[in-house]
């Protein structure tokens, strides 16, 4: 395996960066690389609590401005998401605009890595939407700023603690909601049946729920009914269900004017990234009766789980799960103070958030050693 020097001298004359001025964000910076196939942008969004962590997203963006768009709206997210959950990082993405399908090669992943290293450490990567812990072995070739490995002292996939912070979340809503943090014979929707959601199934099925499974992947959907004694729907139908809890794990976005009328569930948990629309949709759905546990609480656990890896005494799975566990009484602490001051969820978030930032609440005490 090449040094970390090593792999820096062979693409360096070739990875050309250019800084990105973007008001209220640490750095920003467009990698490219056109030997390798490389472009790609890192966005450092706020490293007040600690540096920067994200996954590296490979997706085929129709444009360079889709892409940067992209990773700004994530970065800021992951801020967001690190702070709430006091775990000293800060927030930061990435992305390359490749299809992970076609594009993905050695050089291409080398030469992200060093890019990644030029950061000197504001940013630490992780895998994401189009990049896998492989991948990231890869990339471990250029920088040792990447996390989330296949290897014995790394955290791996953390689709496992995600499913399992939002069963976290379900238990906390059925809390509120039904006075009793069972799941058993509720109806709870998935909409989207992959890493994560596949195992929300199953904890899901093991609980007593019934489940309601919708997927694209047809093949998917079927298998895991057939598992589970499942209902299925198809995906342009999964709004308009009647079921106690719709859980996207799919796409972001998901939540907006055209959706939430359709919608016929008392609460909304799931995984994935960025589900309103706009902040005003966290809004509707307070006025429309829908108890919204938060996304970027809801789907911490994996985050979480990459920042026990970086503890001084190294990963523990126990460790994390214990950690994880905190969504619970986190989700119940918001629905208490937006009932109490009359705002959405989302916005009740945001506010601890920006207040774990201000008042520097969790702020990583030792720098992290990287080896
Ligand atoms: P994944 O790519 O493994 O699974 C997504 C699934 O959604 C696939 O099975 C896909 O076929 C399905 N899908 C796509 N469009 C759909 C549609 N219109 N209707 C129904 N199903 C559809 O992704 P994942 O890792 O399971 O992540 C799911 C979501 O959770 C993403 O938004 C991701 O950003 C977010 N998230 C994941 C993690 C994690 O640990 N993997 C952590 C935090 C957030």
């Amino acid at each position: 395996m090449p040094t970390h020097s090593q792999a820096q001298r062979e693409n360096m004359d070739m990875l050309k960066i250019k800084e990105i001025l973007v008001p209220g964000y640490k750095r920003v910076i467009e990698a490219i690389d056109q030997n390798a196939g490389l472009h790609s942008f890192i966005a450092i969004h706020d490293t007040t609590l600690g540096p920067a962590l994200g996954g590296a997203r490979i997706y085929p963006y129709a444009n360079p401005k889709a892409a940067l768009e992209d990773v700004l709206r994530l970065a800021k997210g992951m801020t967001y998401k690190s702070a709430l959950s006091e775990c000293g990082l800060g927030g930061g993405k990435s992305v390359i605009i490749a299809d992970p399908h076609k594009d993905k090669t050695d050089s291409l992943l080398l030469a992200f890595g060093e890019a990644i290293h030029s950061l000197k450490g504001d940013y630490i990567t992780a895998e994401d939407v189009g990049s896998s812990p492989e991948d990231m072995m890869i990339i471990r070739r250029s920088t040792p700023y990447v996390t989330a490995l296949p290897t014995n002292q790394s955290s791996g996939d953390p689709s496992h603690f995600t499913a399992w912070g939002v069963f976290k979340g379900m238990q906390a809503v059925a809390q509120k909601l039904w006075h009793n943090k069972s799941l058993r014979n509720k109806r709870i929707l998935i909409q989207g049946l992959g890493h994560v959601g596949s195992k929300l199934a199953a904890l899901l099925f093991w609980e007593g729920a019934d489940l309601i499974l919708s997927d694209i992947d047809l093949k998917q959907m079927h298998g895991l009914a057939h598992l589970y004694g499942a209902k299925i729907v198809m995906p342009a139908d999964s709004y308009s269900t009647p079921c106690d809890i719709f859980s996207p794990c799919a796409m972001g976005g998901i939540l907006n004017d055209k959706t939430i009328p359709q919608l016929k569930c008392r609460a909304i948990v799931g995984s994935a990234n960025n589900q309103l629309g706009t902040p005003e949709h966290g809004f509707l759905l307070m006025k429309s009766g829908i108890l919204y546990a938060p996304d970027y609480i809801v789907n911490s656990g994996g985050l979480i789980n990459v920042s026990v890896e970086l503890d001084p005494l190294g990963y523990d799975p126990k460790a994390s799960r214990d950690r994880v566990d905190h969504i619970y009484d986190r989700m119940l602490s918001i629905f208490h103070k937006s009932e109490k001051e009359h705002k959405s969820t989302s916005q009740v978030a945001d506010e601890i958030a920006e207040y774990n930032l201000q008042n520097k609440v969790g702020m990583r005490a030792k720098p992290i050693i990287f080896k």
